[in-house]
């Protein structure tokens, strides 16, 4: 996905200037990224026929990085689609009765485990109910679980009844002033009519303040249909996307949270008891992206790049009058964004190649000496220096005449690829007209 999206976003990143055609080229990328990472397709068209919308409405065309921009628009509609803020469970009532269903292996009884101890954090005194009566080691591993994080654990071996058991368990949390009741269940490894009843059974008799629907994000499509089914059935409270420690795409809890419109709660993201978070739709947006910790760059890029500079080197670039002084103005720029080497990092791919690289912001000083070293002349016409200037810049500058013509060279070769890339845009026939 990542590679994809990047794909996209480059399309629009090459250019200082975007066509709607771009725009169109992107908005695919994105939908078949987007696809690719388990969303629904009409989920996915409907998102990417907004985010076109948007990018359009906000004139991404004509924005100075367009690109990035467009990152936005993308994060921003996926965080607000997967329901904006963060949401909490009900624990009101004496006692709150949480009810936990899902398929085999979804991963219940190791989310009831981690609810519980997150919720005794906070204070609550819980009990964790064993209603899962079809495998024996269910009611042990709740038990290894409960002990581990110190929650009292409600069994009955010999019941084979899971309506009577958490029916009895809450009863028992009357008498013991337990404040939560959490109740695992059964599951089967296919949604199952069998399975449907007694979960609603267990749903009708011991109404509970919130029931959770648990759902593997590895299982894809999959667990679009699953959550589908449980939500017809028992009509669900919200919902935990476990196992989004692996390399599962997040792409479920986009789709999940359109088809059902129930919002996710929690996500797991390991077998540790500590490994729960609450859900927050940015995040996760990010995370579908697979863009990291891009969209932080976007923002301090945001914050730190003066606009109007910004607009006046394109100008210059435009007119091939690029010069020195406006070089030094746009090293300072970068630096002004913080770490060079932080900030590569966070470009998707980049910090792999640049992890041993030896670069930093001083890699930038002699670059900086050699320019301030030059006259204002020869910063705009950079062709007058001959050999008698390079070694007077050389020795103001504390470098030596090879980095001064290395300088040289590379913006040399810089001017030239601007000029050529005038020369492409500009060989319309109006704008030749124009010049
Ligand atoms: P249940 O059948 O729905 O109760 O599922 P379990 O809680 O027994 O979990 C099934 C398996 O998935 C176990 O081996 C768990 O350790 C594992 N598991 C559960 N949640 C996570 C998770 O968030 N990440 C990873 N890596 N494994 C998990
Ligand atoms: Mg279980």
């Amino acid at each position: 996905l990542q590679d994809k999206l990047n794909k996209a976003i480059k399309t629009l990143k090459g250019q200082g200037r975007i066509t709607e055609i771009n725009v169109a080229a992107t908005i695919k990328e994105v939908r078949r990224a987007l696809t690719d990472a388990d969303v629904n397709y009409k989920v996915a068209k409907d998102i990417t026929d907004r985010i076109r919308d948007k990018a359009l409405d906000r004139k991404v065309l004509i924005s100075v990085e367009p690109g990035q921009l467009f990152v936005k628009i993308v994060q921003e509609e996926l965080t607000e689609l997967m329901g904006g803020e963060a949401q909490g469970i009900n624990i009101k009532g004496d006692p709150a009765v949480i009810l936990i269903a899902g398929l085999q292996g979804s991963g219940k009884t190791t989310f009831s485990g981690k609810l519980s101890a997150y919720l005794k954090k906070q204070g609550r005194n819980v009990l964790l109910v064993a209603a899962d009566i079809y495998r024996p080691a269910a009611i042990d591993q709740l038990k290894v679980l409960g002990e581990q994080v110190g929650v009292d654990v409600y069994s009955e071996p010999e019941n084979k009844d899971a309506v009577a058991i958490a029916k009895n368990a809450i009863d028992q949390a009357r008498k013991t002033g337990k404040k939560i009741v959490i109740v695992d269940t059964a599951g089967r490894l296919a949604v199952d009519e069998a399975m449907m009843q007694e979960i609603e059974a267990v749903k009708r008799a011991i109404s509970p303040t919130e029931t959770l629907f648990v759902v593997d994000s590895m299982t894809g499509q999959d667990a679009v249909n699953t959550a589908k089914t449980f939500n017809e059935r028992l009509n669900f409270d919200g919902v935990v996307l476990t196992k989004l420690d692996g390399d599962a795409r997040g792409g479920a809890a986009l789709s999940i949270k359109t088809v059902v419109n129930k919002p996710i709660k929690f996500i797991s993201t390991g077998e540790k008891m500590e490994a729960l978070d609450v859900f927050y739709p940015d995040r996760m947006a990010s995370r579908i992206l697979g863009m990291g910790d891009v969209i932080s760059l976007v923002e301090r890029a945001q914050q730190a790049f003066d606009e109007d500079e910004a607009k006046r080197i394109n100008a210059k670039m435009r007119k091939n009058q690029f010069d020195f002084d406006d070089f030094l103005s746009q090293l300072q720029q970068i630096k002004k964004m913080g770490n060079v080497k932080d900030l590569l990092g966070m470009i998707p791919g980049m910090g792999k190649m640049i992890k041993d690289l030896d670069i930093d912001n001083d890699s930038f000083k002699p670059i900086e000496a050699i320019i301030s070293s030059m006259t204002p002349k020869e910063r705009q016409r950079p062709d007058i220096i001959d050999g008698s200037r390079k070694k007077r810049i050389a020795s103001g500058s504390g470098t030596n005449i090879q980095q001064v013509n290395n300088l040289l060279k590379q913006f040399d070769e810089m001017r030239k690829m601007m000029k050529k890339m005038n020369t492409m845009q500009a060989s319309g026939k109006l704008n030749k007209m124009m010049r």
